[in-house]
């Protein structure tokens, strides 16, 4: 399991952050100031830290800077409103592996984070980036999908949806929980937008493939 270490003063920002991973199956801790995430990161064993700038206490470049002086090599992905060229130089010479501006995109960040862990991390890790049912196959270092001989591209959300149902073969997941992982915030659980994209998914990936629970939600046969 990756451990994440989230330092961000912001406390709707961080549990967005947190909520968004947890529901992707990662372990998070929240450092709200400098000298705590600098501390928890020296100590703790993380395997990542998104590392937000304007922290109280200390500049969040400083703090990278110390984490790089005493030889902590984790990747950092910086996460910050400062969208000048400047800023972003000045990041990755104190150290950071990426860098990304506020407003962003959850799964933009999501992306970066797990290409980030597949640089630095283990085998196993790396074969689980292949999924397999039926006579589908999710690559999630490619984001293609092949059914049978044909290789497609999914927009993202399908192919979140499509993962999210790869990784839990044969369990029903209802509704709440589909919009919960795939869209990642609360979402009006009278909206049929799950039901849509399930949709989608049948026809470019078989319509056998994701069954109707009635009542409950969908699963994936295996
Ligand atoms: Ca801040």
């Amino acid at each position: 399991m990756n451990r994440i270490l989230i330092a961000e003063d912001e406390p709707r920002i961080a549990a967005f952050i947190e909520k968004g991973l947890r529901s992707h199956g990662f372990t998070t801790t929240v450092a709200a100031d400098a000298d705590s995430a600098t501390n928890m990161a020296l100590s703790s064993g993380f395997d990542l830290m998104i590392l937000d700038l304007g922290l109280p206490g200390k500049d969040g470049l400083n703090v990278l800077e110390e984490l790089r002086g005493q030889g902590e090599n984790f990747p950092v992905i910086i996460l910050t409103a400062r969208d000048d060229i400047q800023d972003k130089i000045a990041g990755f010479e104190a150290g950071a592996d990426d860098y990304v501006t506020k407003p962003f995109r959850f799964e933009e960040l999501l992306v970066r984070v797990k290409a980030r862990l597949r640089h630095s991390t283990s085998r196993q890790v790396v074969e689980e980036m292949v999924l397999k049912a039926g006579n589908v196959v999710l690559d999630l270092r490619s984001r293609k999908v092949k059914v049978g001989q044909n290789t497609i591209e999914l927009p993202a959300r399908e192919f979140t949806l499509a993962e999210t149902f790869f990784r839990h073969p044969g369990q029903v997941l209802s509704r709440e929980q589909l919009l919960d992982r795939v869209w990642g915030y609360d979402y009006d659980p009278s909206s049929n937008i799950v039901d849509v994209y399930v949709g989608y998914l049948r026809k470019k990936l078989g319509s056998k493939l994701i069954e109707t629970v009635r009542g409950i939600g969908y699963r994936l046969r295996n």
